[in-house]
């Protein structure tokens, strides 16, 4: 079998870490199939990197942040070659641009296009362990740029469809995908498989255990998928087309923090206005999610949004560099804010749920400060240190800690 492999951060956390891994990855190998290796960077690397160019410069450009944070994998791929090499095996690690990993041109939240598999068939040829860093790119300046945080999970899954693995796991610090995250909700429960679909959608509106591009590439190309614990055997969680074995009416609870709302005040309340806020943003690449508008008052509305933590910064310079075009009368912002959804297969067709998800921040006495929905979700904000009690709640609502 052909299998690739993904370690998270924290399973390659420090040198005891990274043997623990060369030697599950070396009993894969002495099984007799050939196995890719796809990494993060070490521990909290990615941040630490970030917080170093903060240092020295707080609007550094995103290509040179790219150069930077690239770094982190790359140390990795070649500690943990290093080990396997170090335990009698062969291995070899490669970066992005080693093994043509070409990627769109936008630093920071690059899509990988194509990948040549020249070099890695090669190398799997002559029986190597073959050490792959993920979260790189390759663009078409030949410039190193990174997938997004995260991204090392669609780095392995983009891998698996294009070398048409038979398995990708990704291994990590919890032992598969639960109900919601397991460090904010204690009886959260252990899934053993779970929809393509669903898994998108909460990787999407949080659930950070995989990398919404991930998921989407995986059902794209039906990559086999699993989900496992780095440091434990347990069996990990499946994610494929159909689940047949969990049929709920919400499936989990996800929760982010990392999001912002901005609220422009007293726009001209006249046709076009949110077209002419969104499509602004629209052209900036940087995405929206809940949206709300007020009721107009006189001649003015106010328009309301939240984005990405780190478009924040970004979407504030934008509109103070178009303020005349606007004419708004203050632009607000709060990212003391966080995201709470539930996600369903079946809620638009069973009344109740979003009366039972708002009976329950009610019984806590949790303010909604905007709400959204969709067929398979519903989404609200709230103050962020009020996010964990939300969830909890909401869990403990819905049952979730039981099968059905
Ligand atoms: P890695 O470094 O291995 O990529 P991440 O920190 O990116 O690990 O993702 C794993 C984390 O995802 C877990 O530690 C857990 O706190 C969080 N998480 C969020 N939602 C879920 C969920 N529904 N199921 C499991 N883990 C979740
Ligand atoms: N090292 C990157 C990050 O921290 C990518 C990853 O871990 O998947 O976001
Ligand atoms: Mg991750």
């Amino acid at each position: 079998m052909l299998i690739v492999k993904k370690f998270g951060g924290t399973s390659v956390a420090n040198a005891e870490r990274i043997f623990n891994v060369a030697k599950r990855v070396i009993e894969s190998y002495k099984e007799g199939h050939k196995i890719i290796v796809v990494l993060s960077a070490q521990g909290d690397t990615t941040d630490e990197l970030i917080e170093k160019a903060a240092e020295i410069n707080t609007n550094a450009s995103k290509r040179e942040m790219d150069m930077l944070l690239s770094t982190g994998e790359q140390q990795s791929v070649a500690l943990m070659a290093m080990a396997i090499q170090k335990l009698g095996y062969p291995a070899v690690s490669l970066n992005a641009f080693q093994c043509d990993i070409y990627s769109t041109s936008t630093y920071g939240n690059a899509h990988i296009k194509n990948i040549s598999t020249e070099r890695i068939g090669e190398e799997l040829e002559k029986n190597n362990i073959v050490i792959i860093t993920g979260f790189q790119g390759v663009n078409r300046n030949s410039d190193v740029t990174t997938l997004g945080r995260g991204g090392s999970d669609t780095s392995a899954v983009a891998l698996a469809a294009k070398l048409n693995a038979d398995l990708c796991e990704i291994y990590t610090d919890v032992d598969g995908v639960y109900t919601a995250d397991p460090r904010i909700v204690k009886n959260a429960r252990k899934l053993s498989e779970i929809s393509y679909d669903e898994m998108l959608e909460l990787a999407s509106l949080g659930a950070k255990v995989l990398h919404n591009r991930s998921v989407e590439l995986a059902k794209k190309y039906n990559v086999n998928l699993v989900v496992r614990s780095s440091l434990t055997r347990d069996e990990g969680t499946i994610v494929k087309e159909e689940s047949a074995v969990e049929k709920m009416l919400v499936n989990g609870v996800a929760v982010d923090k990392d999001i912002a709302r901005i609220a422009l005040v007293g726009l001209k309340d006249e046709p076009g206005i949110a077209f002419k806020v969104f499509s602004l943003l629209a052209k900036n690449k940087i995405s929206v999610d809940i949206i709300l508008q007020s009721i107009g008052r006189g001649n003015t509305k106010d328009i309301s949004f939240t984005v990405s933590i780190t478009d924040l910064k970004s979407v504030l310079d934008i509109f103070e560099a178009n303020k005349n075009r606007f004419n708004y009368e203050d632009i607000l912002y709060n990212d003391k804010v966080a995201k709470v959804s539930i996600v369903g297969g079946s809620m638009a067709t069973n009344p109740g749920v979003a009366a039972a998800m708002f009976e329950a921040l009610y019984d806590e006495n949790i303010n909604i400060k905007m709400i959204s929905t969709s067929e398979i979700k519903i989404s609200i904000l709230v103050k962020e240190n009020e996010a964990d009690r939300a969830a909890n709640a909401i869990h403990d609502r819905f049952r979730l800690d039981q099968v059905k």
